[in-house]
């Protein structure tokens, strides 16, 4: 195998007629997958499409998002996967970013995309999964009687132009190999001790890196994904029980909304064997109780859109080190920067900048050498912008993103240690931490507290707690109370949007 293009010729021979994937809307078996993605390839070389050419897709999980971008791949093209929560002007500017040859999207969002088509010469196709005026319905080009196309592909070459999650600021494109996204998915797979009994629920996007590698994870060696268009934890539990699912996966939040769900009691979750969290720092007392709950393991990993998917994560034989976002994949090298000189490592147990080298890191930033500069060493290493620690033991620690430090007084507070300390309060559901002006320390700590259902916490009392758990400095002087926090399409919190809506 050259790349994940390959994936569902080789499945699709091996496992027929099993069930590959599970929606909503249909069941497809590993051999229609295989053929489905065979015609939309014959369809965009038909219709013009030229290997290496970008298409880009932007819809929510359905069943058509995983056959184009097979398809896609078949046919030689670039896959461009897009945030479907992205507005109009920010879709207009990863379209133009990557200079999109061919957009597939839902028949509601045609529309928006076929308005665009104006200001964008590259573009030339929209294909709508339905039927929209002036776009090509997917059912037509899915009959298309061209030939299938025969391409070969470079390992080192673009698959994807994966756009980040833009927590922090602009999305930026990264250019993910064939190489990084198969050896990604192979790895993750290996790690997490895939096998063709497993049968996974997620309602992870489809174009987000940790979508990715479950999905195709999954499907390389025959297990079975059921794809939530978007998650809900009742039909999240629903789908665990009827499925008689082994694996779940998601982002923390998730987590915090199934164990909330007045469906859990009646949950029959006994199938799962171990459950999968990443994306962002998961509060300890979040993984004890979904592991209590559902008798499974529930494995932190660690990944971003400039690795392909996964960077970290826990092998399953590994004893559980509850906080740690586990080891480097096999092959993959990570080292701990000292923040002031990167070119020393940080000694063990203290903060530094988590670096990664390896196959999996992306060949650059699309069309940014400045961003690619700034972020890729010349000897190789990536930047991940995020601060962690190591233990004895090489377990790698998490501790927060760089850019979100707060200083207050002179002193840094990593908003997640505050989080991590209120979300065990009893009265606190979901919470999360950013800085707020202050004339005299220059930031100050403020908590956002979704509270427990049916509790009044105050904030004299959570302040109060945290103090017992936290140095003075770290304790936040404010809380606020909200009914949910922002989150981006994965489910990650975006403080930057809380602050935003709190500071005048
Ligand atoms: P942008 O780069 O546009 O601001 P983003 O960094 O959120 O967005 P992604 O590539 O989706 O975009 O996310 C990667 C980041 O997610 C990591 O750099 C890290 O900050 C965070 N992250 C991922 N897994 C974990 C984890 N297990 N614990 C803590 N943080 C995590
Ligand atoms: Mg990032």
């Amino acid at each position: 195998m050259d790349g994940p293009g390959d994936i569902l010729r080789a499945v699709g021979a091996r496992f027929g007629t099993k069930p590959a994937l599970v929606t909503a809307a249909r069941t497809l078996s590993f051999a229609e997958l295989d053929d489905l993605s065979d015609r939309v390839a014959a369809g965009l070389v038909a219709r013009g499409v030229r290997a290496g050419q970008v298409v880009s897709l932007y819809a929510q999980n359905r069943w058509e998002w995983v056959v184009t971008y097979h398809g896609a791949l078949k046919a030689g093209a670039v896959v461009n996967p897009v945030n479907v929560m992205l507005t109009a002007e920010e879709l207009a500017f990863v379209l133009r970013d990557c200079g999109s040859a061919a957009v597939f999207t839902s028949a509601e969002q045609a529309g928006t995309v076929l308005e665009l088509t104006r200001d964008l010469p590259d573009l030339h196709t929209v294909v709508a999964f339905g039927t929209t005026e002036g776009a090509l319905a997917f059912d037509e080009l899915l009959a298309s009687e061209a030939p299938v196309p025969e391409v070969t592909t470079d390992p080192d070459s673009a698959c994807t132009i994966g756009y980040t999650s833009g927590t922090t600021g602009h999305p930026k494109g990264a250019v993910q190999s064939h190489r990084a996204v198969l050896l990604n998915c192979a790895l993750t797979a290996t790690m997490h001790g895939r096998r063709d009994d497993d049968v996974v629920v997620t309602a992870l996007p489809a174009p987000h890196v940790y979508g990715n590698v479950v999905i195709n994870g999954t499907l390389m060696v025959g297990g079975t994904v059921v794809l939530m268009e978007r998650f809900a934890p009742g039909e999240a539990l629903r789908l665990i029980a009827e499925h008689r699912a082994t694996l779940f996966e998601g982002v923390p939040a998730m987590y915090a909304m199934l164990l909330a769900d007045p469906a859990l009691a009646g949950t029959d979750l006994s199938s799962l064997t171990r459950c999968t969290v990443g994306g962002q720092t998961i509060p300890l007392s979040t993984i004890q109780r979904w592991q209590d709950r559902s008798g499974a393991p529930l494995i932190e990993l660690w990944g971003m859109t400039e690795v392909a998917g996964l960077g970290t994560t826990h092998a399953l034989h590994a004893p559980p080190v509850p906080g740690s976002i586990g080891v480097a994949l096999p092959g993959i090298e990570l080292r701990i920067a000292d923040l002031e000189d990167v070119s020393r490592d940080a000694p063990v147990g203290e903060p530094g900048e988590l670096m990664v080298r390896g196959p999996i890191v992306m060949t650059g930033y699309f069309n940014n050498p400045q961003a690619t500069a700034e972020t890729i060493e010349p000897d190789g290493w990536l930047h991940t912008g995020d601060v962690a620690t190591r233990d004895a033991t090489g377990h790698v620690f998490v501790v927060d993103r760089r850019k979100d430090m707060i200083i207050t007084g002179g002193y840094n507070v990593y908003p997640a240690e505050v989080e991590r300390v209120l979300a065990a309060h009893p009265k606190v559901a979901m919470v999360a931490a950013g800085p707020v002006p202050d004339d005299v320390r220059g930031e100050l700590a403020c908590a956002y507290v979704v509270p427990a259902a049916g509790t009044e916490p105050t904030e004299e009392e959570l302040i109060a707690y945290a103090g017992e758990h936290l140095a003075a400095y770290k304790r936040p002087r404010l809380v606020r109370f909200v009914e949910t926090l922002p989150a981006t399409s994965t489910g990650k919190i975006m403080r930057r949007e809380l602050i935003k809506q709190f500071t005048p």
